[in-house]
């Protein structure tokens, strides 16, 4: 730091730990520290990538190969590492998939700037020619994408197994993406704007044991509860459903009972609260309800109460579980809080059965808009991943309906995108030509990678991809799988465009924000002045050191056990 940011400090702030970095020292510091969070990803990219294994600050085991995933459970202590995890928080959240892809680009962005500064380029025109370059990279995906037939579930299979190759669903890839387009097309709406996709209404339910060709897409919801009497009829099909807020169970810890001290005045007490729950079954069983799912508890009393009727009562269901339930029973019944006015018109119709290897109710009708995805004989350790895998080939099925269009992947896109930039790079002006030329580099990694982590030689691959795209081949892609050059689109290594778009537009702005930044100013530590006192006193002694990366190993070996 130079001595004048140090007087400088010296006027900001009293703390003598604080610190600050301005100019090219600010520059270094943050593209440094960008740098070293997507190079976390670089081993992860693409489907020869690794996996990392994270122990997270709770001293949990994470197993993930997904980016947003990986900086999200690190402990990234540089603000610029931070500006790129936001990436992959914002891809994740606008496009569920292609996190890794937007950091790593991100990444190389700000390298290539690194070394326009190095040449004496000022920052704010690496970021304007990065805008620039930016804009036609977006233009040109429309170019470079082509539309696709909505109805062919050929190609959102293929879509699907390119988001989940090299992922630890990958094994189960031929079982899974029939599924996963089936799930897609259940929560599809044609509307005026085209197709749109509700994914919130899929649900992802992994469960060990069994087979994986026993998954199954279920239309309906899953309720992992017991029923509150086991001699009930576990499974009835065709049942008419009551969905209740309202418990049936006598609250002996009430006030108004608490208030009674008599023993007899309380036995009456407990009566008369039993009839009243008698009551209640009454006015269920008179509905015809077959099934009730209480949102609260039923007690003993009442239980034996409901078998008698032969209604199957299963409690504690979760409010939104309740309400999930609503839409998916015929009739879509909203569930109720008063049983004074309920009538066989509130119930909803549906079948539901019991899977007692799962401990869990399938709750479901035809053609139900919520569904959940069966996924069934995962081992434990790794069924967030999977989850985490099934989630981002939903989205990227999902965009590729909304978008109608889907883009070649295996690098095509990059390359392609890249050679077409250097060729209107010529007609710019001035220093900003080479941050349009850098940007154009910078796609590369992506094509890079896919061949570094598949154990390619990485020049050999850029060359041949780059000869290929020059003779017009505009969809020329590295198949990792056998190391061939391909036509992605007859290879079916398809992407979603929405997702590739997000990527590069908050790439291009992040490594904007973080070069257009030239002072770094820290408030210092305030927990190192406490540490000191603690020690003064002879009191515990606290580390209060952010863990860093140590917790972070490549986890391919240890998942191969
Ligand atoms: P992201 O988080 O960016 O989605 P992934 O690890 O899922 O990262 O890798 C995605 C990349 O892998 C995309 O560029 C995609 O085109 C590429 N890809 C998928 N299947 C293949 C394949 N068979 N050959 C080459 N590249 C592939
Ligand atoms: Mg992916």
């Amino acid at each position: 730091m130079s001595h004048q940011a140090d007087q400088d400090l010296s006027i900001l702030t009293t703390n003598g730990d604080a610190s600050r970095a301005t100019d090219q020292d600010a520059r270094d510091l943050n593209i440094t520290g960008a740098r070293g969070v997507a190079d976390v990803l670089k081993t992860t990219l693409g489907p020869k990538g690794m996996d990392k294994l994270i122990v997270n600050s709770f001293g949990h085991v994470i197993l993930s190969n997904d980016g947003h995933t990986i900086l999200d459970e690190m402990q990234i202590v540089s603000p610029a590492g931070n500006m790129v995890a936001e990436v992959a928080r914002i891809q994740e959240e606008e496009a569920g998939d292609g996190t890794t892809s937007a950091v790593v680009f991100s990444g190389e962005l700000l390298a290539e700037a690194q070394d326009l500064l190095d040449m004496g380029i000022h920052p704010s025109t690496i970021a304007e020619g990065y805008y620039l370059a930016n804009s036609w990279a977006c233009e040109e995906l429309m170019d470079v994408s082509q539309p696709v037939d909505t109805d062919d579930d050929e190609l959102l299979e293929h879509v699907a197994r390119t988001s989940m190759t090299g992922k630890s669903a990958e094994r189960y890839v031929d079982e899974l993406t029939p599924l996963i387009v089936d799930a897609v097309r259940s929560v599809a709406e044609e509307t005026d704007d085209g197709i749109s996709v509700d994914l919130s209404r899929v649900e992802i339910e992994v469960q060990s044991g069994q087979a994986i060709t026993d998954s199954t897409l279920l239309e309906g919801v899953v309720a992992s509860k017991e029923p509150v009497h086991e001699d009930m009829p576990l499974t009835v099909e065709d049942a008419k459903v009551m969905l209740l807020y309202k418990e049936l169970e006598v609250d002996t810890a009430d006030v108004e009972m608490a208030s009674i001290t008599d023993p007899t005045q309380r036995l009456e007490y407990i009566d008369t609260e039993e009839s009243q729950l008698a009551h209640s079954v009454e006015q269920i069983a008179a509905t015809g309800a077959d099934v009730v799912f209480f949102m609260r508890g039923v007690d003993n009393a009442a239980a034996d109460m409901l078998l008698k009727e032969g209604i199957l009562g299963v409690n504690r269901i979760k409010k939104s579980d309740l309400e999930n339930m609503g839409q998916v029973l015929e009739g879509s019944p909203v569930p109720i809080w008063d049983l004074e006015t309920v009538t066989a018109d509130d119930l909803g119709r549906g079948s539901v059965v019991r899977d007692d290897q799962a401990e869990a109710f399938y709750v479901t009708a035809p053609g139900a808009t919520r569904v959940t995805l069966l996924v069934r004989g995962s081992i434990k350790q790794v069924a967030d991943e999977m989850e985490r895998s099934i989630t981002d080939a939903l989205h990227a099925v999902a965009q590729t309906l909304s978008d109608g269009r889907v883009l070649p992947g295996g690098g095509a896109t990059e390359i392609e995108l890249a050679r077409r930039i250097r060729t209107k790079a010529s007609g710019v002006e001035g220093r900003e030509q080479l941050a349009v030329e850098a940007f154009a580099d910078a796609l590369e990694v992506v094509p890079r990678l896919l061949a570094e982590n598949a154990g390619c030689d990485p020049i050999d691959a850029l060359v041949s991809l780059r000869a290929a795209h020059a003779e017009g081949r505009t969809s020329a892609a590295l198949d990792v799988l056998t190391n061939d050059v391909v036509d992605a689109f007859d290879a079916g290594i398809v992407e979603s465009l929405h997702a590739k778009e997000t990527g590069y537009v908050s790439a291009t702005e992040v490594s904007a924000l973080i070069l257009n930044i030239d002072d770094v100013m820290s408030a210092g530590d305030l927990t190192t002045q406490a540490e000191v006192d603690e020690e003064d006193l002879g009191g515990p002694e606290f580390d209060y050191d952010t863990p860093d990366m140590g917790g972070l190993i490549d986890a391919d070996d240890w998942l191969d056990q």
